[in-house]
């Protein structure tokens, strides 16, 4: 198996892509931080049934990190991440440096409404400014046909189609289902910062929002549920819960019992703040 060919300069990937272009070729893009797990590649088998040629792109995007945030020990291992590309057959690897993201004066910020109110935005105030921004580049430098986000990040998700939606960028946004582990726990680049003891824990979080949802779902009351699943993930061994929300799937607006629904959470657990979300079954 071959490693993806990979380019760090925006030159070269849009040559790289013309190429592809020329020839006809159908392209998707994924776009990552790297320290790359199952839920990613489930994201490049998604593009590769849909298009010809798959991206990924390597990239811990600075601005989406508040200052007190994990940005200088967040994992880096291209080597590994490349082989694991090579086994789901990516064609290419984007792996900028920051200076060729953010060119020395860079002043230009992309601020998305709707769908980034409340939740992650409570606790983390500018990340949906940072993501919007650098979604957006990636975008507009690869110009794929196809872009798959996991329901993983199930806000960023929708903010990411609010975005190209408002802006028009022609390209069809996929959402791609959470890939967990055998205990139901989503797999995430963060997960590695667990120790045997707080993995134990986490493995809950996924068992205690399923709860809640299908609490939800059978009529019990949002205030009380939510409020039992804090109370209970607080008992399992998270030290903080920073939100459990039930809110509309489509708009991130709070649920009503008609609607889709989605119950969505962050905790932390030490020093590692995990999120997870699942979906309030429908009879
Ligand atoms: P990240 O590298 O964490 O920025 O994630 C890159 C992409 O992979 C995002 O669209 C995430 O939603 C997606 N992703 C991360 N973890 C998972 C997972 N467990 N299942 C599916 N997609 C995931």
């Amino acid at each position: 198996m071959s490693r993806p060919h990979v380019v760090d300069s925006v030159a070269a990937l849009r040559a790289r892509i013309r190429d592809w272009r020329r020839d006809g070729q159908r392209i998707a893009m994924v776009p990552t931080m790297g320290a790359l797990h199952d839920g990613h590649l489930s994201l490049v088998k998604i593009a590769l049934e849909r298009a010809d040629r798959c991206v990924v792109s390597i990239f811990v995007n600075p601005t989406q990190f508040a200052p007190t945030e994990d940005l200088d020990k967040y994992p880096r291992q291209l080597a590994r991440d490349l082989d694991m590309l090579a086994a789901v057959k990516a064609d290419l690897a984007f792996t900028p440096g920051v200076s060729e993201m953010y060119r020395a004066g860079f002043a230009t910020k992309i601020s998305v409404g709707g769908p980034s109110a409340g939740l992650e935005t409570d606790f983390r105030p500018t990340f949906f400014d940072g993501v919007a921004t650098v979604v957006a580049k990636l975008l507009l430098q690869a110009a794929p046909d196809f872009a798959i986000f996991g329901e993983k990040d199930y806000q960023q998700l929708c903010v990411v189609r609010q975005l190209c939606r408002d802006l028009d960028l022609p390209v069809e946004i996929i959402g791609a289902p959470t890939i967990r582990d055998a205990h139901g726990l989503a797999m995430s680049s963060r997960n590695a910062y667990l120790d045997e003891a707080e993995l134990q824990i986490a493995r809950q979080f996924n068992v205690i929002l399923r709860k809640a949802a299908a609490a939800l779902a059978a009529g019990a009351g949002q205030e009380e549920t939510i409020a039992e699943a804090s109370r209970v993930l607080v008992a399992t061994g998270f030290q903080k819960v920073d939100y459990v929300e039930a809110r509309e799937s489509l708009t991130l607006t709070p649920w009503r019992r008609d609607r889709a629904g989605r119950v969505l959470a962050a905790a932390w657990l030490g020093k590692t703040r995990l999120i997870d979300n699942v979906e309030v079954p429908t009879a």
